[in-house]
């Protein structure tokens, strides 16, 4: 469904991606674990378009998407959760989820879709009214996952959603992203700095080192591998 082939990503001088292969099958969850500045967020920045590839191409559902600008990759229906969450901090939960269904017309699959984000993080319900500022870490990722379901996408772009909460709320929050990929069958990739998680959470998983991939594998695998044991999981 999402294919990266040998993609060289820069900043500047920066050869932040130093030709990287993903491929990302519908229905997946993949995790892409690494330490810092590895090179995990501008993966899903050159996905995205925001920073786009230098050399080597995007492919999605076999259509190159290389060079096509941010929004137009959103509406064919790849949709990133940036890392801190940045949602809109003025407006009420019940907006800032409108504001995630901002480019499709059909009342009554908005609906569903807002109840059925709702049934997901029930607190999000009891908190509609309230601003997006004044929620808690935890519940600012829920809105920002939230608010990018309401645009039903095919792909959903995770960045680092563990970054900054308590080890409860990332569990529940990795459940959640379990949840949505088998009931509303979301092709997930995510980016992440907790392996442990991010790999139990995933069918498959790719370890990125230095701006290349090293190792991939079953996200279930890769938890047994020795080396993977002892540089992302502490044993
Ligand atoms: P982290 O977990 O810390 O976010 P990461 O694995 O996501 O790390 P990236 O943020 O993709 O890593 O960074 C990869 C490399 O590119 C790093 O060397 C980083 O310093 C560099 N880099 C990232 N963003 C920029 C930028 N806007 N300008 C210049 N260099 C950048």
């Amino acid at each position: 469904m999402l294919k990266l082939n040998d993609v060289h990503t820069y900043y500047g001088n920066i050869h932040a991606l130093k030709g990287i292969s993903i491929e990302v099958t519908e229905g997946e969850v993949i995790s892409l674990i690494g330490a810092n500045g590895a090179g995990k967020s501008t993966t899903l920045m050159t996905t995205s378009g925001v920073v786009p590839a230098k050399r080597g191409t995007v492919e999605f559902n076999g259509e190159d998407i290389t060079h096509k600008a941010p929004d137009d990759i959103v509406k064919m229906g790849i949709c990133q959760v940036p890392e801190g969450r940045r949602i809109f901090p003025y407006l009420t939960v019940a907006e800032n989820l409108d504001m995630g269904a901002f480019l499709r017309d059909d009342k009554e699959g908005i609906k569903q879709d807002l109840d059925y984000v709702y049934g997901l993080f029930p607190i999000l319900a009891n908190r509609r009214n309230q601003t997006g500022g004044t929620l808690s870490g935890g519940e600012q990722q829920m809105l920002a996952i939230s608010r990018a379901l309401m645009s039903r996408p095919k792909v959903l772009l995770l960045d680092e959603p563990s970054l900054g909460l308590a080890p409860i709320i990332i569990r529940q929050i990795f459940d959640i992203i379990r949840k949505i990929n088998e009931e509303h069958k979301t092709t997930i990739f995510i980016v992440e700095q907790n392996a442990n998680l991010a790999l139990k959470a995933a069918h498959r998983g790719y370890v990125m080192e230095n701006g290349a991939i090293t190792m991939t594998d079953t996200g279930e695998n890769l938890l047994a591998n020795e080396d993977v044991k002892k540089a992302y999981l502490g044993m």
